[in-house]
């Protein structure tokens, strides 16, 4: 499916199209026995491009049980209402960002770890985007979920401050992650699952432009 990009095996971006060389999307993490979802997109987004996805995978809906939530912007929670529809998933989310998500199970802080499919990830808090904001680290395969973690030339979406914003950054260089997944193919990478290399060119070249002002 060309709005579906397999990172891993068992990991997946299904990707809602907004506007040309923009989308939003859902990372769906493919368990022997369950599906976990991070982020949701809009209020459309599980109906028009998860359930075709799954379908095509042969899996249920019925089979997500845990969906987290990176923070509580529309277009990464707007489709939680649908997805509590279909499944019977337990919401979860950092602390901070319970509130503005609303109808969350589950809140977690800072390196508490949560399953989704087979895999364990670690809550890592990183304030900048929003106060509540946060990654999922999974250390065995060193993947990243960033969701708007790392912004590069979109400065206006640096809402709590040039400070604490790269500090987060900082601290997801000292991760070495081997593989990050951005939920929008933010400039100047240009795409949304970033490998290697083409990691830490993309996180340093955010900092830059964070402390540039211009
Ligand atoms: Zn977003």
């Amino acid at each position: 499916m060309e709005n579906v990009h397999k990172i891993e095996d068992d990991l997946y971006y299904v990707q809602h199209p907004t506007r040309p060389g923009w989308f939003c999307g859902i990372t769906v993490v493919v368990g022997a026995d369950s599906l976990g979802l991070v982020d949701t997109g809009y209020a459309n987004t599980p109906e028009e491009y998860l359930l075709p996805f799954l379908e095509e995978i042969g899996r249920s809906p019925q089979e997500i049980t845990t969906v987290y939530n990176t923070h509580g912007d529309g277009d990464h929670i707007e489709g939680n209402a649908a997805v509590k529809k279909l499944s019977g998933a337990q919401f979860a989310c950092y602390t901070s960002e319970a509130e503005a998500i609303r109808n969350v199970d589950l809140s977690l802080s800072d390196g508490q770890t949560i399953a989704l499919g087979d895999r364990t990830f670690t809550v890592i808090h990183c304030p900048g985007h929003r106060q509540g904001n946060s990654c999922l680290f999974d250390k065995e395969s060193s993947l990243l979920i960033a969701g708007d973690t790392i912004v590069g030339t979109r400065r206006e979406l640096i809402r709590i401050g040039t400070e604490p914003y790269v500090a987060s950054l900082r601290r997801i260089l000292n991760l070495s992650p081997a593989t990050v997944v951005m939920s929008h193919p933010f400039d100047p990478a240009g795409k949304n699952v970033l490998r290697g290399a083409e990691i830490s060119a993309m996180v340093e070249a955010s900092i830059t432009i964070a402390q540039s002002g211009a």
